[in-house]
């Protein structure tokens, strides 16, 4: 741990994780938010709306991190709400097919032109193993590229990012992963095209596809350099080798047509989640008709999902996409830009070394002086800056994910009020970023 306090306390929300710790494993439902990187008691948040959050101790923060990506209109959007109570009032699962969920894929098809069939599912963990299982099946290889920092969701055979070096074997990175679900994928440097196609001549034949967040979020922002994504079409293309662009935190955020938008490199399958939810449990794979068609029923790949295309999750989310116009991603750059100067102008008046890195409208903060492209630069970072810095914002009314390695969220719902109060919080956050040293445990 390192020298971070904790300036305040939180005591209705500390009840609830003693409580929480007795019957849930770490008091939590996914690791991150047991505030276990930054230290003290994790906020449980009570209700949202617009961009901010309300914790169980009645405090109010801006939220910078919006459910982890989804939450682009902010919370309790009125156009959403509306179409879950109307979906709502009607059932909540019927377990047969529905427009809703016919609708919800005429609009992905629509926006993402690579995507020319597309399967409903509840999860983006559940839309990566499929389309990884998709591949193999369409391909008839098993192995699978993946790389370093790049986060899948926890599809066993993706739980794998052995140190650098070129095509190692992965070793799991869980317990309960075996050597035989994880000795499948390949782990390579992120941003090194020259281990993808050394990768490609050690395995002849044998890889089914590799697998990319379309621009990581999982380490941080790091965005794909020049020509990589490209590169690794074109590899996976005179290979044999299915190209998965992982869009699961992309899709839908960084444009209308997620990063495809922007650099135009077709996959020949994508994965997808979040924004696309509306905050419901819905996430999607789709692309290329003619692997698409390997998928049960109309082929051999088997996958289903008893409350996949559920009917209150897709109107949730249609509602959303429909409200996601191009005005609506001027509106969320705009700002992104505006938080992001405000970010770099106090860490800069402080002296504190860092690298802000930006994919559109999603960016993070690197504690470090140098650009980070790898995950191996990520972790060169000087963490215990950024818990200073967590803390100091969070006393001060701003709720940031928190760890270094993540990516920070804004919605379209980050009005002049709420960029106020991120700037009155950051020159002391800055400051405690700057005075920040790490003592051993
Ligand atoms: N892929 C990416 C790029 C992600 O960021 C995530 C989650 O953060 C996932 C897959 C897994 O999605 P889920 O948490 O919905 O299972």
């Amino acid at each position: 741990m390192d020298s971070v306090s904790f300036p305040y306390d939180a005591p209705v929300s500390q009840t609830l994780f003693d409580r929480a710790s007795l019957v849930t494993p770490g008091g939590v439902n996914s690791p991150v938010r047991a505030f276990r990187a930054v230290g003290g008691t994790p906020r449980f948040m009570v209700s949202g709306t617009g961009p901010y959050l309300t914790d169980a101790d009645g405090r109010e923060y801006v939220d910078l991190v919006c459910s982890w990506g989804p939450m682009i209109l902010g919370h309790a959007h009125p156009a959403v709400i509306e179409a879950v109570q109307a979906a709502v009032s009607r059932g909540t699962s019927f377990g047969t097919p529905g427009e809703g969920e016919v609708a919800l894929a005429e609009e992905i098809v629509s926006r993402i032109e690579p995507v020319e069939q597309v399967r409903l599912v509840s999860s983006g963990t559940e839309a990566t193993m499929s389309a990884i299982r998709l591949a193999r099946g369409f391909t008839g290889r098993a192995k699978v590229v993946k790389f370093a920092g790049c986060y899948h969701g926890h599809v066993d055979a993706l739980l794998a990012a052995a140190g650098s070096g070129v095509a190692t074997f992965a070793l799991p990175d869980t317990p309960g992963v075996t050597g035989a679900q994880a000795g499948d994928t390949i782990v390579l440097p992120y941003n090194d095209l020259e281990a993808v196609r050394q990768a490609f001549a050690a395995h002849p034949d044998e890889i089914a596809c590799v697998i990319t967040e379309a621009s990581p979020g999982n380490m941080g922002v790091v965005p794909p350099g020049d020509g990589f994504n490209q590169g690794l079409k074109d590899l996976c293309a005179e290979n044999g080798a299915l190209y998965i662009s992982d869009e699961v935190m992309t899709g839908f955020r960084t444009s209308r047509a997620g990063w495809y938008g922007i650099d135009g490199v077709r996959p020949d399958l994508m994965t997808f989640g979040k924004v696309m939810g509306g905050g419901f449990p819905a996430a999607a794979f789709g692309g290329r008709k003619d692997v698409m068609g390997h998928l049960a029923p109309a082929g051999p790949v088997y996958q289903a999902g008893t409350l996949s295309g559920n009917p209150v999750a897709t109107a949730a989310g249609l509602a959303q996409l429909r409200l996601l116009d191009d005005a609506a991603y001027d509106t969320v750059d705009a700002v992104s830009q505006q938080i992001r100067g405000l970010v770099t102008d106090a860490l800069t008046k402080e002296g504190v070394a860092h690298r802000l890195q930006t994919a559109s409208n999603m960016f993070s903060v690197f504690f470090t002086a140098q650009d980070v492209r790898t995950y191996e630069d990520a972790k060169k970072q000087e963490a215990f800056r950024f818990n200073a810095f967590f803390h100091s914002m969070l006393s001060d009314g701003v709720y940031l994910p928190p760890s270094a390695f993540e990516s920070w969220f804004v919605s379209t719902a980050h009005d002049e009020r709420a960029v106020e109060r991120i700037a009155a919080a950051l020159p002391a956050a800055a400051r405690a970023a700057a005075e920040a040293s790490e003592v051993s445990a």
